[in-house]
Order: structure tokens, then C-alpha cells, then sequence
């Protein structure tokens, strides 16, 4: 026997989610059903809310309920340097390591395989933003793991011709790791022992 509609959409709705599987798309569908009808509709409302309230700061593209984020906006910051990274978890994990410069949030990697072409990423903003502002370094803080180690590749050949210092993160953190996993004193120690991207002063 088939689910009614409604319940289908649902799991087809749950079943577009990275990393959900059709199995638990409908576990999530029926546990959606199962709860009390004002916690269902939470969720609804959770959804609909992140995405009046929550925006791409528009100098460095991370996720703000403000624009300029809190970040950007902060005349305390060092502002010739600017970390480079793939998602805005990653700005957490390098605010939490003490990071004082300003970010860029590329939106994810290059992988082909998924699609992901580096036009779809945010380095044409951070060319701007170079062209536009005293940016002295660029910092590559992408995940030490293949689509990090090819999507910094491909933002340093971009960056080539800019006016700006190039370095890549030190080597502390594991191979194949995340940095929003990394603790924040690897994450430090990688800032400061960072290393200038191979080919250039
Ligand atoms: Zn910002």
C-alpha cells in the first residue's frame, strides 16, 4: 500500500538532505507525524524563520542575521589579513582558536563530482575584496583533505595576479580532518606556523 501524498512529499522532501538516505527520510517523515502537532510545526517554523532572519554577510559571505556580520563590522580586527575557509562552522571553530583577523567563506569546495565548479564558490567576491581594500594576506584555511588541498590550489591561482601575500595553514592539523573538528589550540598553532603557498615570496 502507498503513503498518502502528503506523507510521501514529506520523505521526498527529507530524502533531498545531504547525508539523508531514503531509510531515514521516512523515519524522519513518521517521527515528523508521531511528535505533538506544536512541536511538528517548530520545524516548520524553525525553516521558515532561518531563512527570513538569516543572510550572506555581504563583505565575507558568511551566514549573519545582520550586514555587515558581527565580524566584519568590528573596528577591532586586523584587517590586512584574511582567512580563507570553506563553510561558516569554520568561522566558529577559528574564533574559538583566536583568530583576529577577517574571514572569507568560499561556500564550500570544488568537486567535480558533486558539480561544484569554483565558479560556484565565492572567489570572484574575494578578488573584489582584495582589489578593493588594504588586504596584505590571504590566508588558505580550507580542510586538509582532497577537495580542501585542490580548492586551495584553485583559489591560489586565481589570487595569482593580486597585489597579496599567499599562505597556506601549517601541516598541525591531521590529513583528511575537518577544521570545524580540529581543537581550537591545533587550529592556533596552525594560524601561526602558517607557510607561504609554493612559488611565491
Ligand atoms: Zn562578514
Amino acid at each position: 500500500m502507498a503513503y498518502p501524498e502528503a506523507i510521501q512529499q514529506l520523505i521526498r522532501e527529507f530524502d533531498k538532505m545531504p547525508g539523508i538516505g531514503a531509510r531515514t527520510a521516512e523515519r524522519l517523515a513518521f517521527h515528523v507525524l508521531r511528535v505533538a502537532p506544536e512541536e511538528a510545526l517548530q520545524l516548520a517554523l524553525a525553516i521558515r524563520d532561518v531563512r527570513k532572519n538569516v543572510r550572506a554577510c555581504s563583505q565575507c559571505c558568511t551566514v549573519t542575521a545582520a550586514d555587515p556580520c558581527a565580524i566584519c563590522a568590528d573596528p577591532g580586527r586586523d584587517r590586512s589579513t584574511v582567512l580563507v575557509v570553506e563553510q561558516p562552522n569554520d568561522v566558529e571553530a577559528f574564533e574559538a582558536a583566536g583568530f583576529r583577523g577577517l574571514y572569507h567563506v568560499l561556500g564550500g569546495v570544488v568537486n567535480p563530482v558533486e558539480g561544484i565548479e569554483p565558479d560556484d564558490l565565492t572567489i570572484d567576491r574575494l578578488k573584489k575584496r582584495i582589489a578593493a581594500a588594504k588586504i596584505a594576506e590571504v590566508i588558505l584555511g580550507m580542510d586538509p583533505d582532497f577537495e580542501g588541498e585542490g580548492t586551495a590550489l584553485v583559489v591560489a591561482q586565481q589570487l595569482k595576479a593580486l597585489p597579496v601575500r599567499i599562505s597556506r595553514l601549517a601541516r598541525g592539523i591531521p590529513a583528511g580532518s575537518a577544521i570545524e573538528y580540529s581543537n581550537a589550540a591545533v587550529l592556533a598553532e596552525a594560524v601561526a606556523g602558517r607557510r607561504p603557498v609554493e612559488g611565491r615570496a
